[in-house]
């Protein structure tokens, strides 16, 4: 105002001004959905003005325009033999995509995470409109407002945490949580992040990285976020279990990273909120629940689509192996055209013996904190007495239970 410029700020990237929440709950940010619904209420309408064409630039003086940088400018290298994600973006795109999804009034109404098929990649289960929500393409308000008058046009609909209103809920308590808690996004000084001793081992974690880890459906998956930019939540899931807690015990800092550089809906808040969940260092700690790189994704996509799609080599591989080619004969393999070890890799761990070593070793890290809480403050730590109040993100406990029972290792 000095200069004579008013300046308006106005919250427009969240249903709710985290400020505001954060004041609500004490000047601390509600730490479990539950407690941030309830003191939400209901999200301001979004504004509906229109504006048909962007002012001028102006003069900008001393400062040059730049152009748009190039994908190369970026470092994302040559991208020319890549496929092509099949998401196009903008405005007009988010907005056709969020209608198509809320035309079906009996898929909004009965949207219920985490049912769906993390599989699907023809017609992905959920509405993709994460990437357009992160650019500012689409604005959080007028999506859940959409969606509440969908709601208001039919007889029954599910209710948050599942419900299609209940995930744009989530986004919002990740971005009150990292609003209010200092170094969110690593586990040194951030005092709602278990202090777990993640290993060091590069190999596994480049053999993570590139899809070459010789479970199949996680290879899939990490070879559509390289190509896509995108992959179903439950996915997002199983590898980022595996990477962490469930199988190779690597820092969760540095899945974060890998995801950060290639999602397209890539989201400091709630990529960071989400990998703190994944691999139990916040939110959620039932470590001894552990997704199976072989039997989860079998349930959803028995012959394997997804593997053969994202994973050519394994195009030809007999539905019997697909999740588990190293443990088909010879003749198998040569019929596929694909040899393990040579054409497609064997298993960089093996999943019986990695994921007890690691709920091993997240029992004696959770152990060793509650030690150091009771320690530093002469009582039991909140993280360890605070009941676990929801299941996943938008599943009750019960389904994300029964979820994991059937893909459990043991
Ligand atoms: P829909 O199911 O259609 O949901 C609608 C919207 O709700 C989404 O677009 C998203 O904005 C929001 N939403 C849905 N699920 C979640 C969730 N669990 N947490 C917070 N918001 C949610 N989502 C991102 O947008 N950016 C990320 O960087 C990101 N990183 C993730 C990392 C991990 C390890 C995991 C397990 C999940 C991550 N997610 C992230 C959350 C979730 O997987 C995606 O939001 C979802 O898959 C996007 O697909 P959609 O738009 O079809 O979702």
């Amino acid at each position: 105002m000095a200069s004579g410029i008013e300046v308006f700020t106005p919250v427009s990237h969240t249903l709710f001004d985290p400020a505001d929440i954060i004041n609500k709950n004490g000047g601390r940010p509600p730490l479990t959905y539950q407690s941030f619904i309830a003191i939400a209420g209901e999200p301001p309408a979004p504004i509906f003005e229109e504006y048909s064409e962007l002012p001028p630039v102006g003069d900008t003086g001393e400062y040059e325009l730049l152009p748009v940088p190039t994908v190369e400018e970026l470092g994302y290298g040559d991208i020319s033999q890549e496929e092509i994600p099949p998401f196009r973006g903008g405005e007009t795109e988010a907005l056709r995509r969020m209608k198509a999804s809320l035309q079906d009034k009996e898929w909004v109404a009965k949207f219920e995470k985490p049912k769906g098929d993390p599989s699907g990649f023809l017609k992905p289960a959920t509405t993709v409109l994460s990437p357009y929500l992160k650019f500012g393409c689409l604005s959080s308000r007028y999506f859940y407002h959409c969606i509440q008058d969908v709601y208001r046009s039919v007889r029954n609909y599910t209710k948050p945490p599942v419900s299609l209103s209940g995930q744009l809920l989530w986004r919002d308590f990740f971005y009150k949580v990292f609003f209010g808690t200092p170094n969110f996004d690593q586990i040194k000084g951030n005092k709602i992040c278990k202090q777990i001793p993640w290993s060091e081992n590069e190999e596994l974690f480049v053999a993570w990285r590139d899809g070459r880890t010789g479970y199949p459906w996680i290879d899939a998956i990490m070879i559509q976020l390289r190509k896509w930019g995108w992959m179903h939540h439950l996915a997002r899931h199983s590898v980022s279990c595996l990477l962490t807690r469930g199988d190779l015990f690597i820092h969760w800092e540095k899945g974060r990273d890998v995801f950060e550089r290639l999602l397209i809906d890539s989201d400091w808040a709630i990529n960071n909120g989400n990998w703190l969940w994944l691999s139990c260092s916040s939110f959620f700690y039932q470590y001894h629940r552990i997704y199976s790189p072989i039997t989860f994704g079998k349930k959803y996509d028995p012959n394997g689509n997804y593997i053969r799609h994202f994973i050519p080599v394994l195009k030809d591989m007999s539905r019997e192996y697909i999740y588990e080619p190293w443990t088909a004969p010879l003749s198998i393999h040569k019929k596929a055209k694909c040899i393990i070890c040579k054409d497609y890799p064997k298993p960089v761990v093996d999943h019986d013996t990695a994921s007890k070593e690691c709920r091993k070793r997240m029992g004696e890290a959770y152990a060793s904190n509650r030690l150091d809480s009771n320690s530093s403050k002469g009582k039991p730590s909140n993280l360890s007495r605070r009941k676990w109040s929801h299941g996943d993100h938008g599943a009750s406990n019960s389904s994300i239970a029964k979820l994991l029972r059937t893909s459990r290792s043991e």
